[in-house]
This record gives structure tokens, C-alpha cells and sequence, in this order.
């Protein structure tokens, strides 16, 4: 039997779920690649809702070679657990691939979102997955991305060694070990010795971290590719600019829209990064300056900073030894005043770099010793191989022509422009006619007519097809949640 709220609602029109879906369904009035997948429980309740729109897709085909995910609660009046996929672009801020709302966190529903995620990205695999170790998302994660490298959130890890463990000098090794540049010999030195002298061998947490440790340890995963996603604080990050759009009120169509209008916001600061440093070179800083200034007009300025901090530490690399193989020229190179030596290999015939410390399999710009190698071949510009078009300035520039996208459908600084000076015109517009009853009815009676003749414009020039006969979706059941905004997490 339908329970008294439905019902009523029932009478009253759509139920939440339904206006949720119906909003979905006009925003397919300015973007065609709006996609949504929802699933139904046995009483026909909304269960799990995914979406994403054109430019999430189109994000995730240039970024989507690192992702991130974590769940969060109580951003709706559900209280159903909210994901968000995100990544890193090309100024390395964070990037929104798509969003869900489930009714759960079982293994099922995890499995049924990365399903749907991978299906609306045309089954392109991330090279890496950054979770915070809940265990039904690791494995949802093992059986959907398989070849991706899973790796847990290093925020997370040491906010629960702090909270397991806690003590200081502990710690400060932990740390170490978690973000320091060892190797794994000296990874294990310094776990063991750290381990002893708290005496925490037989420390629950402690034992299972070590079993985990190709999850998280640097000197483990080195050469696994994460773009700097490290953390699914960013993630946290992202939950804090959110509350400025999402009350923990809202229903499930409130929701959607007012997400929306979050990418909006973030997807015109990177608009306006893009503008601002597509003119102008950022001035030149090391001795080094034919190489820097190419660095600059390659990468966004972002990236650029970093490539220049490595640029300055290329000065104290010594190269020890060089032979030249059939294949390539090997070059045995130091840091000044530094024991460890690293291998930098060049395959000259296809101007080839790379170098056992795997930073740039990580990472994706050249290490200090290829840097260095580099200068002492008296090299002018960064080989091609060695730029990744994730971390090039022109990487979300003028799309090719056969792209058959509508001017406006991924925003670019036209589109921009044109809707900044509308919002203009509208606000205006606001208060003038709020000044006066009638002239509100008045005008508000005139916009819904424009709105309407718009939308169906849109609809006939984009070949959408008028709205389906509405679906039953009842709304969902209130969560039983694990924690109070944060979850408890397992890692
Ligand atoms: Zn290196």
C-alpha cells in the first residue's frame, strides 16, 4: 500500500523523483548530451540516479585518465549518500566528470554506478582510481576498472592514523612513509623501526595498512600514473565549495538543479584561467631561459610553475657516466653531493627520454634527472614525448571541425561572455519589474512565453523528441546513515 506522503503527493502531481527527472529531461533542451540512468527498487523507488552532461564527457575524454570518487551525506533531505566523480585539469584545479545520488552503499549499487559511468564514457578506463578505502567501493572498483591502479586517499589514511594511533613522533614517520621519496628498501626500514618502537606489531590498523601498502606508499606505487591525485581531499574541498550551492534540505529535483548551477560556476573560473594566461608569458626566472620560455608557452601556468621548480633543480644534477647503446644513450646521473645515482635512457632516433625514478610515469612531466640530461645536451625545447596534452594550454582549445557540438553546448569565452552579458540584462530586468505587482505578472507572464517558444526551438533544431509519457518513479526511502556528514571509513 502507498504510504499517506506519497499519495498525497500523488494527487498533488509528480512525485520528487519524477520532477527530478522531468528537469533532467528539459535540460536536454540546451544540451544534447545530457545523459541520466536511474534504477527502481521492487516498490518502484527511485534507487540510484546518475548524470552527467555534454561537457562532463568531453572533460573526462581529455582528463579522465585519473579519477576520484568518495560519498558523502546529507545533502539532501534523503539523506542518501551523494558521489561525485571528479579528476584534475590542465591548471590542476579539480574537475567534475559526474554525479549520483544512491540509496545505499552497498557492493550493488557501487557496481551499478561504475557500470553506468563507464557506459556514458564510451568505456574509457581511468589509469587510476583514488577512493577513501571504503570496502564496497573497492571492489566495485576491482570489477569495473580492472586495469586500473587503486589507490586510497592519502588525506583519509592520515586522518585515521591519527585517529588510531595518534601519537606525534609515530606519525612523523607515518608521513614519511606515506609521501616521502624512498625506495622500497628504505620504506621498509623505516615502517619496521617506526613499528618497534611504538610497540604496535600487533596493532589491527597498523597490520592491515602494511598489507595495503601498494596502495598507498610512494616508494610502492612509483610509475603508476595519478596527475597529482593524491587525495580525495580535493574531493573534501569540493564538498566545501558545494555547500555554498546545496542545502542539506533540498529534494531530489532542487538538487540536480542547483548542481548545476555549481559546474556552471566552477567550469567559468576555468574559462577565465584559460583566458587569462592564453596571452602573455610568465617572466623568465633560471639561467636556463631558451628551455623555460618553450616550457612556458607549452603548459598552463600551473604546470609551467612546476616544470620551473624542476627546472632550478636541474642545475645541481651531475651526469656521472654516459654509454651509448645500439638503442639509446644511457646516462648514469646524481644530485650534487648525493650517493644514489638514477638511469636516464635517450632513444635518440625518436628523441625518446625516460628514467628509472618513473616521476614522469606518475606524474606526467619530466623528472630533475631528464631535466638535467636535458641542459647538458644543450637542448632548446622539451621533447614532444616528454608533454603530455593533459598539461598543455591549448589541450581544451578549438575543437576540430567535424565535432558536430553547438556553439554554447561546451562553453568556451564567446559563449561566456554572451551569457555574462545577459545576466546582466536579467537582474536589471528583476528589479525593475519587481517594483510593481503588475508589471511583475506582466513580465513574468511574457518570459514563460519566451522561455517556452526557446525550448521548443531548441527542441526542434537539436531533433529532441517531445517528452515520453511520464514514468512511476516514487521517491526514495530516508537513509539510515553511517555518519554525521562524513563517513567512518574502513582505511
Ligand atoms: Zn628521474
Amino acid at each position: 500500500m502507498m504510504p499517506a506522503g506519497d499519495e498525497k503527493q500523488r494527487r498533488a502531481g509528480a512525485t520528487d523523483a519524477e520532477s527530478a527527472l522531468k528537469f533532467l529531461g528539459t535540460l536536454r533542451t540546451t544540451d544534447s548530451g545530457i545523459f541520466w540512468r536511474y534504477s527502481l527498487d521492487v516498490d518502484k523507488r527511485l534507487e540510484n540516479l546518475f548524470w552527467y552532461d555534454r561537457t562532463s564527457r568531453y572533460d573526462y575524454s581529455v582528463f579522465g585518465d585519473v579519477l576520484g570518487f568518495d560519498a558523502t551525506y546529507g545533502r539532501n533531505k534523503y539523506k542518501c549518500p551523494l558521489v561525485i566523480f571528479s579528476g584534475v585539469e590542465h591548471h590542476m584545479r579539480t574537475v567534475v566528470f559526474g554525479c549520483a545520488i544512491l540509496s545505499n552503499e552497498s557492493k550493488a549499487s557501487y557496481v551499478w554506478l561504475l557500470r553506468s559511468f563507464l557506459e556514458a564514457m564510451k568505456g574509457k578506463q581511468p589509469k587510476s582510481v583514488t577512493t577513501d578505502g571504503d570496502l564496497a567501493m573497492k571492489s566495485a572498483v576491482s570489477i569495473v576498472f580492472p586495469d586500473a591502479h587503486h589507490r586510497l586517499c592519502s588525506w583519509h589514511l592520515l586522518r585515521n592514523a591519527t585517529v588510531r594511533v595518534g601519537r606525534p613522533g609515530f606519525l612523523r614517520k607515518f608521513h614519511l612513509c606515506l609521501m616521502g621519496d624512498l625506495e622500497v628498501d628504505e620504506f621498509e626500514t623505516i615502517w619496521t623501526d617506526n613499528v618497534a618502537d611504538h610497540e604496535l606489531e600487533d596493532h589491527l590498523w597498523i597490520v592491515e595498512m602494511y598489507a595495503k601498502k601498494h596502495s598507498w606508499s610512494n616508494a610502492h606505487i612509483r610509475g603508476k600514473f595519478f596527475a597529482g591525485l593524491k587525495m580525495t581531499s580535493r574531493c573534501e574541498a569540493l564538498n566545501m565549495q558545494l555547500e555554498k550551492f546545496i542545502h542539506n534540505g533540498y529534494n531530489l529535483r532542487e538538487f540536480v538543479e542547483h548542481f548545476q548551477h555549481y559546474l556552471e560556476f566552477m567550469r567559468r573560473r576555468e574559462l577565465v584561467a584559460d583566458y587569462k594566461f592564453a596571452y602573455g608569458e610568465p617572466v623568465v626566472k633560471t639561467k636556463l631561459e631558451a628551455i623555460e620560455q618553450f616550457a612556458a608557452t607549452v603548459y598552463t601556468r600551473e604546470v609551467f610553475k612546476l616544470f620551473r621548480e624542476v627546472l632550478m633543480l636541474a642545475s645541481n644534477v651531475r651526469v656521472v657516466s654516459t654509454k651509448r647503446t645500439s638503442a639509446c644513450v644511457l646516462f648514469e646521473v646524481a644530485m650534487y653531493c648525493k650517493q644514489r645515482s638514477w638511469a636516464v635512457s635517450w632513444a635518440e632516433e625518436d628523441d625518446e627520454f625516460s628514467c628509472s625514478c618513473q616521476w614522469m610515469e606518475s606524474f606526467g612531466l619530466p623528472c630533475v634527472h631528464m631535466v638535467g640530461v636535458l641542459v647538458y645536451l644543450n637542448m632548446t625545447t622539451i621533447p614532444k614525448g616528454l608533454i603530455l596534452d593533459r598539461w598543455a594550454k591549448r589541450t581544451k582549445q578549438p575543437r576540430a571541425p567535424c565535432d558536430k557540438t553547438r556553439v554554447g553546448e561546451i562553453p568556451d569565452a564567446a559563449y561566456m561572455s554572451m551569457h555574462a552579458a545577459m545576466l546582466d540584462d536579467c537582474r536589471e530586468l528583476v528589479s525593475l519589474s519587481c517594483w510593481f505587482f503588475e508589471d511583475y505578472v506582466d513580465v513574468k507572464t511574457r518570459l514563460a512565453k519566451e522561455r517556452q517558444s526557446l525550448r521548443d526551438k531548441h527542441r526542434q533544431r537539436l531533433g529532441v523528441p517531445e517528452e515520453a509519457s511520464r514514468v512511476s518513479v516514487r521517491d526514495p526511502m530516508r537513509a539510515r546513515y553511517k555518519g554525521c556528514g562524513r563517513r567512518v571509513v574502513t582505511s
